[in-house]
């Protein structure tokens, strides 16, 4: 790997590759695959994302808004791509771009209906979400005889799935909670496909539902975290290989003499004689300002420099005293052998988080 000259997001998609057949492998033959790729694909880049697992013959895509599904229509995608929250004002480009829509509520249900109807569509693919313990989108079981005679009377669209989303899957001390959230859910496509003469797809579980639930995979199962690399436990970690490596170099080292200050409102004021160095990446980069102040660190010659002082707009300050370094080296912020997951905790924060907040001014290469 040739050493980085600025900061950069390296994406690895033999590790991409690797994790999505890691996640195939927990599955039935059968059973199908839907690839989250919202929030540019979890901080990566979307459109390579998909592309590159449209090859591998994924068989749907999801992400949370109309316009990211949008993104990629216009990068080439053509696999199905589910939109997990769209909103109303979306409808129209919704369907003049063949994306099919999670239907959550009477009103986006109605809305939508109302909108396939004006744009003369026949069998529209849609989604029904229910909410079975998370309670942030969908349907409540008590709704299913409404939803059903809504649809009945319409030719504009089609059920494709039924779908739910866990809530604790990761937390094996809820697992009463999950299996009854499973059981719910079971009963509920029960009824709704009974009345509803065909059988649409059923889908339920993320990552870890897919690791810690076999029982609930049902007809397709949605992955977002695993195939970036994270298994949601110390365990399942080590199966995975983490897609994104954010790295960035040493612009600058300071001798900061006992008594000196470093950064933006002195934050840090020094004990004793310290080496700092300065580095090109900031909170608007997406390092926001909870690392700062000694709790986030990166690596440089695989030594921990833990950060001094607040963390700026454009820039970090980081701890070298004790490591031989030079200006223009290459920094390790996270990676496969500094992962996010372990950098997001100095921060009391989640894998998630720090991988989808590296903003757009960071350059994405591929490897
Ligand atoms: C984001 C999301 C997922 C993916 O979850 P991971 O834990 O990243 O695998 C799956 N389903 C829904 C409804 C989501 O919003």
């Amino acid at each position: 790997m040739p050493k980085v000259q600025e900061t950069v997001l390296e994406i690895d998609l033999k590790a991409l590759k690797h994790n999505f057949e890691y996640l195939k492998s927990k599955l039935a033959s059968q059973t199908k695959f839907l690839a989250v790729v919202k929030a540019f694909a979890y901080g990566s880049d979307a459109a390579t994302i998909a592309r590159y697992l449209q090859d591998l013959k994924v068989d749907y895509f999801a992400v949370a808004y109309s316009n990211e599904g949008i993104a990629l229509r216009k990068a080439g995608i053509t696999t199905p791509i589910l939109v997990l929250h769209p909103q109303a004002v979306s409808f129209k480009a919704l369907i003049d771009y063949n994306l099919e829509p999670s239907l959550y509520s009477f009103k986006i249900l109605q809305e939508f209906i109302d909108i396939a109807s004006a744009e003369n569509q026949k069998h529209y693919p849609v989604h029904i979400k229910f909410n079975t313990g998370l309670n942030r989108l969908g349907f409540n079981k008590d709704d299913v005889k409404t939803v059903l005679s809504t649809l009945k009377k319409k030719t504009s669209v089609k059920v494709e799935s039924l779908f739910s989303h866990l809530a604790a899957s990761e937390d094996l001390e809820e697992k009463t909670f999950t299996i009854n959230q499973i059981n719910a859910f079971k009963s509920i496509a029960n009824e709704f496909t009974e009345a509803l003469g065909y059988r649409p797809m059923l889908h339920m579980t993320n990552t870890s539902g897919i690791l810690n639930y076999p029982e609930a995979h049902f007809d397709m199962v949605r992955s977002g975290i695993g195939l970036y690399g994270y298994g949601n436990s110390v365990e399942e970690n080590k199966n995975f290989k983490p897609v994104a490596s954010l790295k960035t170099i040493i612009s600058q080292i300071h001798h900061i003499k006992k008594g000196e200050s470093v950064g933006y409102n002195r934050a840090f004021k020094s004990e004793s004689i310290i080496k700092t160095a300065t580095l090109p990446i900031g909170h608007a980069d997406g390092i926001g300002r909870q690392y700062g102040q000694g709790k986030g660190y990166v690596f440089i010659k695989n030594q921990k420099a833990p950060i001094v002082g607040n963390v700026c707009m454009d820039m970090i300050m980081v701890d070298v005293t004790t490591i031989e370094c030079q200006e223009g080296d290459e920094v390790v912020v996270f990676g496969n052998t500094h992962s996010a997951e372990a950098f997001a905790e100095t921060a009391n924060t989640i894998s998630y988080e720090i991988v989808t907040a590296i903003s757009q001014r960071v350059k994405r290469i591929f490897i």
